[in-house]
């Protein structure tokens, strides 16, 4: 669909010219997230109030323009790729934190500000926003909410879920709601704010947030323990937690992670099959005590070498290799590219070993590297695949790989994205988990959204496979 002049004029006039664009380059750019799809929209506009978003969406009912709403678009499954043409909205000129209120436990946030920008409004007063993704650069709080973001701290912090308090929303006809309160508690109805989180943009534009705020912790240290087997390693994450003991991460990575972050930044990481980092944090005298649990145990799950730290450029240089992982993968092989799919599973802690066994066997009998690593300490595993982006057979083996793990993870009673979402990348499986709720999202999906403009063809409304729309050059090599 190509937007006439009368139209285009009609929305720049909402937004200004400055902030709406039918350039090629810039559809083209808006075209992508960080996942492996691209589809191109048809204009970008980049609103500044919430006033102006309803005004922009009333414009898209009536017209039956699709609206994709994107916050920093690095998601990694294609839900902010406007698979069907249309709006893109851009929503990070929707950047201001309009509270700070430390004595209610509470700030309010429009929804385009970036998550690093908020924690450092939240550092003097020795609070934060804890979900932590490794994203926090460039992701938006309004993203994090529409896809239910977490990272390394969920084990012990929770994911955005649990910090969302209230929004403001632009529904599919214009007009606005707030839901929830600005209170930690709230019995009154339904809890309207939780059916937005994980909703991707497909039932409101989120504008505005009240997220719950946490108390920075004294004091961090952490454990690095290296493992011959990395089964042992699974193993060491869930002996932590039966001690019990609540780290506050726990990342894991496999052998193929490990190569690829000593190559491509020297990080110096043991070469071993697998290592954990365990972090723990609290009171100081707390923190000395676990620190000693940590290693014990991680002792008595077979690691081969321990090393403990709470030096806090060490712990940076640790955390900061990990981080590192998914770029990193892909300097790993010639012509390799690493790409998101089957990339953020999550099954039961105790399920780890099995889970991070059953990927790689899928790996080796698909001819596929596949290097896996995680927060695993809260269950979630990411498996990044190295695929040749030019050739059909590549895509084919690793597509079925990723059939194969998430049937392993089904399997194992867990869920096909623990923290990224569903996007396009995981649309049929997320089907597959949920054979008996996914009609009631559909239901919601109707009845919120009836024109069909928000986000069309995602999550339940996905037909077909994941291996199409590619941001390849050889984008069209498995669409059929
Ligand atoms: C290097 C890297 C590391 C990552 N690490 C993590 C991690 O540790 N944990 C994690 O959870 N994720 C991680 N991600 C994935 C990604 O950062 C998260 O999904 C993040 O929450 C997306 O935020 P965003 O602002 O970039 O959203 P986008 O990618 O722009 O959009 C994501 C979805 O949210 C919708 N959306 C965006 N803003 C709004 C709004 N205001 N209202 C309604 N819908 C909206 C979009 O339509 C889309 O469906 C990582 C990504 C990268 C590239």
């Amino acid at each position: 669909m190509t937007l006439d002049e009368v139209l285009v004029k009609e929305i720049s006039s909402i937004v200004g010219e400055g902030n709406c664009s039918t350039r090629i380059a810039d559809l083209y750019t808006y075209g992508f997230d960080s996942s492996i799809h691209h589809h191109t929209p048809d204009i970008v506009v980049r609103p500044r109030t919430a006033a102006e978003i309803s005004e922009l969406v009333k414009l898209a009912s009536r017209e039956g323009i699709a609206v994709v709403p994107r916050g920093g678009g690095t998601g990694l499954c294609g839900a902010a790729v406007p698979i069907n043409g249309g709006m893109v909205m851009d929503l990070t000129r929707m950047n201001t934190i309009k509270e700070v209120r430390v004595n209610d436990l509470y700030c309010v946030a429009e929804a385009g500000v970036v998550y690093d920008r908020l924690n450092e409004a939240l550092a003097p007063h020795k609070f934060f926003f804890p979900p932590t993704p490794g994203s926090g650069e460039a992701c938006t709080i309004g993203g994090m909410v529409a896809t239910n973001a977490s990272g390394m701290r969920a084990v012990k912090y929770g994911a955005t879920r649990d910090y969302v308090l209230g929004l403001e929303v632009v529904l599919a006809d214009g007009s606005m709601i707030h839901v929830g309160t600005n209170t930690i508690k709230n019995s009154s109805g339904y809890q309207l704010e939780r059916l937005f989180v994980g909703s991707e943009g497909t039932l409101g534009i989120i504008t505005e947030v009240i997220l719950k705020i946490s108390p920075k912790a004294k004091k961090a240290a952490m454990v690095l323990a290296a493992f011959d087997r990395l089964e042992d390693a699974g193993k060491c994450v869930s002996n932590v937690i039966s001690v019990p003991l609540v780290p506050s991460a726990t990342e894991l990575m496999d052998d193929i992670c490990i190569r690829a972050v000593n190559k491509a930044v020297g990080a110096g990481l043991p070469d071993v099959q697998a290592i954990c980092m365990i972090e723990v944090d609290g009171e100081p005298e707390i923190v000395a005590k676990e620190l000693k649990v940590v290693e014990e145990v991680a002792r008595r799950s077979g690691a081969s070498s321990v090393q403990v730290s709470d030096d806090r450029k060490q712990m940076a240089r640790w955390t900061s290799a990990r981080k590192s992982v998914m770029s990193a993968l892909s300097r790993l092989g010639d012509q390799l590219v690493s790409v998101s799919l089957a990339d953020d599973m999550a099954v039961p802690i105790s399920r780890i070993p099995e889970a991070v066994v059953a990927f790689h066997r899928i790996a080796e009998e698909n001819q596929v590297i596949v290097g896996t690593y995680g927060h695993a300490a809260d269950g979630n595993l990411h498996t990044k695949m190295l695929l040749d982006p030019c050739s059909e057979d590549s895509w084919k083996r690793g597509e079925k790989a990723v059939g194969q793990i998430f049937d392993a993870v089904i399997s194992l009673g867990g869920t096909v994205t623990g923290e990224h979402g569903v996007g396009i990348s995981k649309a049929p499986y997320m089907m597959r988990e949920r054979p008996d709720a996914w009609q009631t999202m559909l239901t919601i999906k109707m009845a919120m959204d009836p024109k069909g403009i928000l986000n069309p063809g995602k999550l339940m409304q996905w037909k077909g496979g994941i291996i199409r729309d590619l941001r390849y050059p050889c984008r069209d090599l498995c669409s059929k």
